[in-house]
């Protein structure tokens, strides 16, 4: 299996530019030119548009990788217009479909749905329509519990394949199939026997997640192992990307997020991302009492309520959606200004899609993240597997860069190509570049251990509040150690230092199970712990400088975990 999913990510990584299906003349296009103007009223096609549609009209199977507002569904709409038979498109949310059934509409194109709430009439004209083989019906749309589950419609839907009625099968969203995601499905796994039951019908996946580990799974599940996969570029060039440390002061952190929304962004629109309903409901108290227009959203509440908050939140009626991640998915609002993370997300998968929902119009917009380590901790403590484990750890790292390009390590992530000039001053570390030192804080993890053991000898565990206390020689006596010097720096800075450990392995984190809650202990870490721990920073720290250049940062690398583990 190992074998197996090396061949895939060496495949993966062999793909080429796919020139060719863009400058090659087809015999459909001169159609395709024509109805992108007469129909879909757009001059040109975008990058990579054009190339996944001439291949999957070549009958290719294709896996087209494309950031959130790309234009991934005129790449099946439009070649839906070419021949005379019907794409079945697989879509994970009714209000997708709804929306998209609204777009096709206007544009006067022939669509349709069936789905768990479909009415008995318009399931029996779809049936209808699938039962003539090539029928009028351009577009159908399904959710992938639909295909489960409706043993009527896949046997009307092999009728229309037996008539030669079934175009291309589009499956939207596709990355929902892989267990890696943040957004995993069980009912996606079954969409694999598509490629044996329909044989020669090409299939065609589209996603904004492109993580070199989910794209090996949906080639494996969907069996798309000889799939074409085109990727667009995943820099969005107009989102300005921030961390901000985030004030242990809950009012320090209102403020901030008050005078973004009040100054900065004042009566504009955005999203502020929350990680538990709890926190949802406080900000939008806290946010409500000082007058700022705000609107909270998350899974518990009813879905008509959902509906009108985010009709008055699209007509601007509320500045902004305070919103658990259950918010965001098919939501096109162009003008987002603004996307906050009150708290640090739990992939980094998650944090491009949220933080892409800004800026979809082109003009310049702010994707800011609150960053707090005790958040992060949390995070790990509620994960519950090594999957989400891993994810939550990602972006921590993305969290305490302070030297590199935060599109660096976006690009780096996803493994899209990057040059240096591609962020043009559009991020934090490259607007305001600081002085940056390497420190060097080997003793301080040296101090750590020797609590963590002493504490560990007492059987007793250190979350993160009762270590840095006993590192400063507070709080509980039994937990301090004597003859240890008080470490030569902020409360602040040593969170910092605490991070980087973790995110290089020198600590590690242990989780607690009481009756209420889960709880995350700091531990010592699988890495041993070397004589210079280099420590890129921004600010003068009481550590050793390491002046000499040639001892080369450590934090350009990455912890050992990070090159890929399939
Ligand atoms: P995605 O599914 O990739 O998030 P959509 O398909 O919803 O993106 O498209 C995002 C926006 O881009 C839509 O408003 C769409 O009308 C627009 N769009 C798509 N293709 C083009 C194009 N070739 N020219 C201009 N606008 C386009
Ligand atoms: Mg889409
Ligand atoms: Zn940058």
């Amino acid at each position: 299996e190992e074998l197996q999913n090396q061949r895939g990510l060496d495949r993966i990584r062999k793909r080429k530019d796919h020139g060719e299906w863009v400058e090659k003349k087809f015999p459909w296009s001169d159609k395709l030119e024509k109805v992108l103007r007469e129909t879909f009223k757009f001059e040109k096609f975008r990058s990579k548009q054009l190339a996944a549609i001439n291949a999957t009209l070549s009958k290719k199977d294709v896996l087209l990788l494309m950031p959130t507002g790309g234009g991934k569904s005129l790449v099946y709409q439009l070649p839906a217009l070419v021949n005379n038979k019907m794409t079945l498109v697989v879509s994970p949310l009714i209000s997708l479909i709804e929306d998209q059934l609204m777009t096709l509409k206007k544009l006067g194109i022939e669509a349709a749905t069936l789905n768990a709430s479909s009415s008995k009439e318009e399931k029996k004209k779809v049936h209808d329509a699938l039962g003539k083989g090539p029928s009028n019906l351009k577009l159908l749309y399904v959710t992938p519990e639909w295909v489960a589950k409706s043993k009527l419609f896949m046997t009307y839907l092999q009728k229309c394949f037996d008539k030669g009625g079934l175009d291309r099968i589009v499956i939207d969203e596709v990355h929902c199939c892989s267990t890696w995601g943040h957004d995993f499905r069980p009912e996606y796994n079954h969409l694999g026997f598509f490629k044996t039951m329909f044989s020669g019908v090409p299939i065609l996946g589209l996603t904004a997640t492109a993580t070199m580990n989910i794209m090996v799974d949906i080639q494996n599940m969907l069996s798309l192992q000889e799939a074409l996969i085109i990727t667009a570029p995943f820099n969005r060039p107009n989102l300005f990307y921030k961390v901000i440390n985030k004030p242990s002061d809950k009012h320090e952190c209102i403020n901030i997020i008050e005078d973004i929304m009040m100054k900065k962004y004042k009566d504009q629109s955005g999203i502020i991302y929350t990680s538990t309903i709890k926190e949802c409901e406080d900000l939008n108290n806290l946010l409500r009492e000082r007058g700022v227009s705000v609107q909270l959203y998350h899974a518990q509440l009813e879905s008509e309520a959902k509906k009108k908050i985010q009709e008055r939140w699209m007509n601007n009626k509320y500045q902004a959606i305070i919103a658990t991640i259950a918010f965001g998915m098919g939501i096109d609002k162009p003008d987002v200004r603004f996307v906050i993370h009150y708290t640090i997300p739990k992939s980094m998968e998650g944090y491009y899609q949220e933080s892409g929902r800004a800026g979809r119009d082109g003009n310049k917009s702010s994707c800011i993240l609150l960053f707090a380590l005790s958040d992060f901790l949390r995070n790990v403590s509620m994960a519950s597997s090594k999957v989400e484990e891993k994810n939550t750890k990602d972006i921590l790292g993305y969290c305490i860069e302070v030297k590199r390009c935060r599109r660096a390590v976006i690009a780096e992530h996803f493994e899209d190509t990057w040059r240096e000039t591609d962020c043009s001053k559009m991020c934090d570390n490259c607007k305001s570049p600081k002085n940056i030192q390497c420190y060097n804080v080997a003793p301080a993890l040296k101090d750590i251990s020797a609590i963590i053991e002493a504490a560990s000898q007492k059987e007793t565990k250190l979350t993160l509040m009762k270590l840095i206390s006993a590192w400063f020689q507070i709080g509980t006596k039994e937990l301090r150690l004597s003859g240890m010097k008080v470490p030569p720096c902020t409360r602040e800075q040593a969170e910092h230092i605490v991070a980087f450990l973790i995110y290089k392995e020198f600590l590690s984190i242990d989780k607690g199970y009481t009756m209420y809650t889960t709880i995350a202990y700091i531990q010592n870490g699988v890495i041993k712990p070397e004589d210079t721990i280099s420590m890129p920073y921004g600010r003068e720290l009481g550590y050793r400088k390491l002046t000499d250049l040639t001892e080369k940062s450590s934090a350009d690398e990455g912890p050992p975990s990070k090159k890929l583990k399939v």
